[in-house]
C-alpha cells in the first residue's frame, strides 16, 4: 500500500483479506491459547514476553503513531522516530500512513458522517446503539475501502523515516511475532520454547493490544466524563486510560489534540507522557507541547465554563 493508491477491485480484495487476517488470527490464537493451551502451553517467560511486548507496542502506538506522527506533539531524532514507528507497526493496526490518515480524519470530522469510526447509533433503540458501538470498535475496518489518503499525510510522505516505516509494515509485524518467540527460546535454551513465546508474546499480545486501542475509539466516545465541551462525543475514561497507557483521557485529547500530555492533572495517569519526560531528561526528545494551565484547572473540574480549544 502506498500513498496515492486509488480504489480498485484488487486493492479492495487485498485490504479486505489483510483486515480479516489481522482481526481473526489473533482472536483465534487467543481462544486456542486460553481454552486449550493454558497450563500446557504457557510458562512465566511467555507471560513476561507478552507483558514487555504489550508495553512496547502500545507505547509505539501512543507515543509514536499518535502523539508524534499524527499530532507532532514533540520532536526527536531520526533513530528514535524510526524506533517508535517500528514499535507501533508491531501492533499490527495498519501501515503508518494509513493509521495517521484515519486518525487525522477522525479529528477533522469527529462523530459526523465523515468520521471513519464514530460510535453514533446505527438505527433505532438498543440495537442501533450496539451496532454503532461495534462499528467504532472493529466494524469500520471491514467497511473501509482503499482510498487516496495522500492529502491527509503529505507531510509524512516527504519524511524518509516515516515512509520507510510505512513501506516495511509487514516486515515489522512479522518481527513483532518472531521476536518474543526468539527471546523465549534463548532464555529457555530450547528451540521448542519459540512457539509458546510466539503464541503469547506475539498473537495473544496482539489481540489484547488491538482491543485496548480500539476501545479508545469505541468506549471513549460513549462512556466517561466530559470536562471540555468539544464538538464531538469524546469522553475521559479512567479504566481505558490505565490499559492504554494514557490514551483514555480522550476528551482532554480532543480539546487539545496537539498536546503531548493527555492526563492533565496528577491523578490522570499518563505513562506515555511520563516516557516522553524521561526521554526529554535523557536529551532524546525536545519541544514537548503541553496544554495551557487553564486546561488543567478545567480537567480537575473546577472551571465553571469550558475554555476554548487550541488549534490542532
Ligand atoms: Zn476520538
Ligand atoms: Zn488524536
Amino acid at each position: 500500500m502506498t500513498p496515492g493508491d486509488t480504489a480498485n477491485p484488487r486493492a479492495e480484495r487485498i485490504e479486505r483479506w489483510v483486515t480479516v487476517v489481522t482481526v481473526v488470527l489473533p482472536l483465534a490464537a487467543t481462544v486456542w491459547a486460553v481454552v486449550l493451551g493454558w497450563r500446557r502451553w504457557v510458562e512465566p517467560r511467555d507471560l513476561a514476553a507478552a507483558g514487555a511486548m504489550y508495553v512496547a507496542t502500545v507505547l509505539g502506538i501512543t507515543v509514536g503513531f499518535h502523539r508524534l506522527f499524527t499530532h507532532k506533539a514533540f520532536k526527536c531524532g531520526p533513530v528514535l522516530r524510526a524506533a517508535l514507528g517500528i514499535a507501533g507497526s508491531m501492533a499490527s493496526q495498519g501501515p503508518l500512513l494509513f493509521w495517521v490518515a484515519c486518525h487525522r480524519r477522525h479529528h477533522r470530522h469527529s462523530d459526523t458522517e465523515l468520521d471513519p469510526h464514530s460510535p453514533r447509533p446505527h438505527g433505532a433503540g438498543a440495537r442501533g446503539v450496539l451496532l454503532g458501538w461495534w462499528h467504532a470498535h472493529v466494524g469500520w475496518m471491514f467497511a473501509h475501502r482503499p482510498e487516496n489518503y495522500f492529502r491527509l499525510v503529505n507531510d509524512l510522505v516527504r519524511d524518509p523515516v516515516a515512509l520507510a516505516v510505512h513501506r516495511g509494515y509487514f516486515l515489522w509485524v512479522a518481527a513483532g511475532l518472531v521476536l518474543p518467540g526468539a527471546v523465549c527460546a534463548a532464555v529457555a535454551g530450547d528451540g521448542a520454547a519459540f512457539w509458546s513465546g510466539f503464541l503469547w508474546g506475539g498473537l495473544v499480545r496482539m489481540f489484547v493490544v488491538h482491543h485496548v486501542t480500539w476501545s479508545v475509539n469505541s468506549i471513549c466516545h460513549v462512556a466517561g466524563s466530559r470536562p471540555f465541551a468539544t464538538d464531538d462525543g469524546s469522553r475521559n475514561n479512567a479504566f481505558i486510560a490505565v490499559l492504554s497507557l494514557g490514551e483514555g483521557w480522550h476528551n482532554n485529547h480532543h480539546a487539545f489534540p496537539s498536546s503531548a500530555r493527555h492526563g492533565f492533572v496528577w491523578w490522570q495517569v499518563d505513562p506515555s507522557y511520563l516516557l516522553l519526560r524521561l526521554l526529554q531528561a535523557a536529551g532524546l526528545v525536545r519541544d514537548i507541547r503541553t496544554p495551557p494551565p487553564a486546561a488543567r484547572v478545567a480537567a480537575a473540574g473546577r472551571a465553571s465554563a469550558p475554555i476554548a480549544a487550541l488549534p490542532e
